[in-house]
């Protein structure tokens, strides 16, 4: 063998040498990928949880549209948790539908025309407005979870403002028809009124004004 093929023979070792370590080193990549998984007993248990943005996660439970209004439902090892208490809320997928009649007996007259007749409450008139302590702020028609305090600001307008929903799956938002296009916020459970959302919010954060009326809600602190 003359002294080029013989250069050639082991440059084209080495390469083969080199693809097989690759080679090898992905499959080992791919197994360790697929040990890690998501093959497990979490799974049914995360399947019952939403992610809040960088926040906890939300435990859900299946109850009806009882009790009312909105509140915390208390799960039950919330005692014994003690500080450590998850707060239960009704899954927005557990849809509530109820007839007119029903809604007209459970609600107030002031949060039946907001959540079902798409009112709006007079500014500066719900205590809600106010709220700056921790804690959650829950349909007053079904119990769903709305929003959380720590997205809460002071918009000036006197209706409680949010710049975020705690997850998008709790509300439904949709172009109002009319010659303003506003976009409406709906319960994503029940599908009463809550109020409209803005693109004037807080700019170092979502850039979006959560505009709700206080009386289509329930504050329950943590
Ligand atoms: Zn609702």
């Amino acid at each position: 063998m003359d002294p080029l093929r013989l250069v050639v023979a082991l440059v084209a070792l080495v390469l083969v040498g080199g693809f097989a370590f690759l080679a090898a080193n992905g499959e080992r990549q791919v197994d360790a990928g697929s040990a890690v998984g998501f093959v497990s007993d979490d799974v049914a248990a995360a399947s019952t949880r939403a992610e809040v943005d960088g926040g906890p996660a939300i435990a859900y439970t299946a109850v009806g549209v009882d009790p009312l209004p909105g509140g915390v439902l208390s799960g039950g090892d919330a005692e014994a948790d003690g500080d450590n208490a998850q707060p239960v809320f009704p899954d927005p997928a557990d849809k509530v539908r109820l007839t007119d009649k029903q809604w007209r007996d459970r609600l107030s007259a002031a949060a039946y025309h907001v959540l079902r007749r798409s009112g709006t409450e007079r500014p500066f008139s719900s205590p809600l407005d106010g709220v700056k302590e921790p804690g959650w702020f829950t349909c007053a028609g079904c119990g769903n979870l709305l929003f959380e305090t720590k997205t809460k600001y002071d918009s000036g307008t006197g209706w409680p403002s949010f710049w975020a929903p705690v997850a998008a799956r709790h509300v439904v938002e949709e172009e109002e028809s009319g010659l303003d296009t506003r976009i409406e916020v709906r319960c994503a459970r029940c599908d009463g009124h809550l109020g409209h959302v803005f693109q004037d919010g807080p700019r170092e954060e979502t850039g979006l004004r959560y505009c709700m009326n206080g009386v289509a809600m329930a504050f329950t602190a943590k």
